[in-house]
């Protein structure tokens, strides 16, 4: 049964559909690997029960000879940050841990209702504020990656590293992720995996834990870019309980799949040569140019010139928005409640916060709450929206001049757990490539490109225009085609 695991989303899907083995095996077979892997500590819950009462209703449509879904048969990991109905969600935070909610998220709804089942919950960072999984109250994640030659753990990326490992470590052929700032891209290159953010609004966020709202984005992590266009269309679509919503039909992307990329320009911003990018990673991005220019296309330098602002004002928007969104974790409703002997409303408040939140995420609050108040918002909220504008309008005008932009995912390939833990400063440059997309809200997503001399992932990051997801997806096909990336990590969990 050791192959099934091997097997990805539309392998397992349509080898169901054919017959070749039952969505149940699928089931078993995940779920004892699952159950074997807790070295990663990839999940922070597992639902073993989910996934075979899901295959086993998939396994009886095909039996009455009934349609089994777009992702029928296929079990998957659950970002530990979409509300699940009476399974535990708690965005790795202890302010939230036993919280058990009524209701599910539309974005999993929507997974279940085109067949899919879940595999567990998977670990991340704490409210989804980080970028190595270390924040975790549940600990951390492993990256099933080793450094050639060494033992240490290496980081499986963040904030969605319970889904980046689960998936390169073949315990998953899936996973949901979200991201606000690189948080699927970021785990997905570190990993060896593929996975798309798509436009903003594509997914709904309701029943997603809230970070930074007007950047939250849920979306696939899997192993091949088909995998991720047949998991995004089940994932997709207008929701009305999400106001920032699209009302636009869902695109046909597994059937619009093409790497001919003839008549396509794709865009090089030269920006994103920056001081302190990694050798290596500048040779992967000049072979990628090389594969997209073999599928066709033709490579034109364009420039997105506030580049070099987009983190600053992402590190001021992003902990601006969770400082207000966190405010209703007080005690009061839900989750942890600390209420010191004799307190009043006020230290139950602070003492519940204080128990609650982990340092990262106080770090976050500290900051949102400084750039928002009365004498500084102007001088921080204010001019990171205007440069939020400026970044939009970069976008706008190189995409006059190509279809979709290709640069690196990551400045660096994976790192120690433990090594930027001490900085934060070393730590958010990590998204330095990956943020300017998320504040114009474009479709951007991360495909394995090469290992490096260590023996790591490096990852290629495609942007696209604004509802191009298929633009997207079809570079990197064309990628994935010409890179041939089959290298897996060796089993050691
Ligand atoms: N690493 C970034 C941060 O810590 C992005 C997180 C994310 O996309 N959720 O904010």
């Amino acid at each position: 049964m050791s192959d099934i695991l091997d097997l990805g989303v539309k392998d397992i899907r349509d080898g169901v559909a054919k017959g070749d083995f039952t969505a149940r095996e699928v089931a078993d077979a995940f779920n004892t690997a699952v159950a074997a892997a807790s070295e990663l500590n990839a999940f922070i819950v597992t639902t073993p029960d989910h996934a075979t009462a899901a295959a086993d209703a998939v396994d009886a449509r095909r039996k009455k000879g009934e349609d089994l879904g777009k992702m029928g048969g296929v079990p998957i990991g659950m970002k530990d940050l979409f509300a699940t109905k009476g399974v535990q969600t708690t965005a790795a935070s202890h302010i939230l841990e036993g919280f058990t909610p009524q209701y599910e998220s539309t974005v999993s709804q929507n997974l279940w209702d085109a067949g899919a089942g879940m595999l567990g919950k998977l670990n991340l960072d704490q409210f989804a504020m980080g970028s190595s999984n270390e924040t975790s109250y549940f600990g951390n994640v492993s990256s099933p990656w080793k450094k050639d030659g060494t033992n240490a753990a290496m980081s499986p990326g963040g904030s969605s590293g319970g889904s980046s490992s689960a998936v390169s470590a073949r315990i998953a052929p899936a996973a949901t992720g979200t991201d606000t700032g690189g948080s699927i891209r970021q785990p997905a290159a570190f990993t060896g995996i593929c996975g798309i953010k798509p436009t903003y609004g594509r997914c709904s966020r309701w029943g997603v834990v809230a970070f930074a709202s007007s950047l939250d984005q849920a979306g696939p992590m899997a192993r091949s870019v088909e995998d991720c266009a047949i998991m995004l269309e089940a994932m997709a679509g207008f929701d009305p309980k999400d106001s920032t919503s699209l009302q636009m039909d869902v695109p046909a992307w597994e059937a619009g799949l093409d790497a001919d990329l003839k008549g396509k320009k794709i865009g090089i911003p030269k920006e994103y040569r920056m001081d302190g990018t990694d050798e290596e990673i500048l040779k992967s991005w000049e072979q990628g140019k090389e594969w997209l220019r073999d599928a066709g296309a033709e490579i034109v330098d364009i420039s997105l010139p506030h580049t070099k602002y987009a983190l600053p004002a992402y590190y001021i928007v992003a902990p601006a928005e969770a400082s207000s969104n966190l405010a209703r974790y007080d005690g009061v409703r839900y989750g942890l409640r600390d209420l010191p002997d004799g307190a009043g409303l006020q230290d139950m408040y602070a003492a519940t916060r204080a128990a609650g939140f982990g340092d990262e995420v106080k770090r976050r609050i500290l900051i949102g709450t400084y750039v928002l108040s009365a004498g500084f918002y102007d001088a921080y909220y204010t001019q990171a929206q205007k440069i939020r504008t400026l970044i939009s309008q970069d976008f706008s005008t190189a995409f006059g001049e190509c279809d979709a932009i290709l640069a690196p995912t990551t400045p660096t390939a994976s790192f120690p757990l433990g090594e930027n833990q001490d900085d934060p400063l070393a730590m958010y440059l990590n998204d330095v490539f990956a943020v300017p997309a998320s504040l114009a809200g474009l479709p951007a997503m991360s495909v394995p490109a090469m290992l490096n001399a260590d023996g790591l992932p490096l990852g290629l990051q495609i942007v696209g225009k604004p509802f191009d997801e298929q633009g997207v997806l079809n570079a990197g096909l064309a990628i994935q085609q010409r890179a041939g990336f089959e290298a897996k990590p060796e089993k050691w969990w």
